[in-house]
């Protein structure tokens, strides 16, 4: 296409400013963007404008070309591969030989040089998963495997967008800044302001030939599954960071992380506090006022406690170590039990005159008269 005249292509005269080269390339490069224009020859036409724009935009390969009917610089360029961003297009660093224009557009822009790159590589979104897990299952930990939908790398272009065999190219219209400027003319001399590029969409980048599995988004969904080893001793509401299992980044950039969140199930016998459980045990008025040694339920197994002679209502023990396992640190929390004295119901015969007795024995004067308690609960058993 170097026989074409590129002043011709843009329909622009040899003196034509920037800004009436751009605005040409703007009109022309609507008109026939394949996306748009599906006739035959448009997308040649496309190329065609493309690359004029290319040429006249920046003023060194415009000089090159007016001079020698060639832009070609030492380095070469041709079809503007991907990477080569900020190589031209009509606000980068180089190119504009002074003039009150850049100097209007530094004040503003800081020379463009302070400008998010489009192509920076983005990590990926992170993922939230809510596991439930059952009381003891916290406590001991657990190895599973887990399901989720995510937004993956296509399997087809590995991320590009582009049909295998093909690659995204620098996009055209904002030359790959991701960004266009437009001017209006004020007082104080041309005044510009940027906006995202409505071609690209800020990443600098235009796809011709889409991959045919993703459509160019460079991601799909996939069902993703993947292994958890949830750590011993994990509480409600605690969760768990699994690196690079959340959603593809862009531009290459990293996978994001899946954030586990747990749902600890209450226990219909203990209770928890961080690394330490509890239990409520009844316990006879008989076993509390002569001692004895009881089987206690732990998640560790039953355990054997022993009830001093003489102990109240509400007396707690500690069973060391049959606890939760603590997630940061060592050890493991302990058991608490708390003992309830239970008084007896519905006594028998043999039961009542024993306890008469005891009465008795400590000096009480309990079940005299009428009506007291022992007739009353005599009453209701013969009934
Ligand atoms: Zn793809
Ligand atoms: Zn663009």
């Amino acid at each position: 296409m170097a026989d074409k005249d590129y002043y011709e292509v843009l329909g622009v005269s040899r003196d034509a400013s920037q800004s009436e080269i751009k605005k040409a390339y703007r009109q022309l490069s609507k008109k026939y963007h394949p996306d748009i224009n599906k006739a035959p020859g448009a997308e040649e036409k496309f190329k065609e404008i493309t690359e004029a724009y290319e040429v006249l935009s920046n003023e060194k390969k415009r000089a090159n070309y007016d001079q020698y009917g060639s832009a070609d610089g030492p380095q070469g360029f041709g079809g503007a591969g991907a990477g080569d961003a900020g190589g031209f297009g009509g606000f980068g660093d180089a190119g504009f030989g002074g003039g009150g224009f850049e100097d209007i557009f530094s004040q503003f822009f800081g020379g463009g040089s302070a400008r998010r790159n489009p192509n920076a590589p983005q990590p990926g979104r992170d993922l939230q998963y809510q596991m439930t897990l059952t009381f003891e299952e916290a406590i001991f930990g657990k190895k599973t495997k887990i399901k989720y939908n995510r937004e993956a790398q296509c399997h087809t272009c590995h991320g590009s967008g582009a049909k295998p065999g093909t690659s995204p190219v620098t996009c055209s219209n904002c030359g790959g800044s991701g960004y266009v400027t437009s001017e209006t003319n004020t007082p104080l001399g041309r005044m510009r302001s940027q906006q995202v590029c409505p071609v690209c969409h800020g990443t600098g980048k235009e796809i011709k030939e889409k991959c045919p599995t993703c459509g160019g988004s460079g991601h799909e969904e996939e069902r993703h599954e993947v292994e958890v080893n949830i750590p011993a001793g994990v509480d409600d509401g605690q969760q768990m960071r699994l690196q690079n299992q959340g959603e593809a980044g862009a531009n290459g950039g990293p996978y994001g992380d899946l954030f586990i969140v747990f749902t600890v199930k209450p226990s219909k016998v203990f209770t928890r506090n961080g690394a330490d459980i509890y239990l409520d045990k009844d316990i006879s008025f008989t076993q509390a006022a002569l001692g004895d040694e009881i089987n206690v339920q732990t998640v560790h197994g039953d355990v054997k406690l022993k009830i001093p002679a003489g102990t109240q209502t509400g007396a707690v023990f500690r069973l060391k170590g049959k606890g939760a396992p603590r997630l940061r640190g060592n050890g493991t929390g302990d058991q608490r039990v708390t003992v309830r004295i239970v008084t007896p119901k519905n006594l028998n015969k043999a039961q009542r005159t024993a306890l008469k007795a005891f009465a008795e024995a400590s000096g009480e004067k309990v079940g005299t008269g009428k009506g007291n308690f022992f007739d009353k609960m005599k009453d209701a058993f013969d009934n």
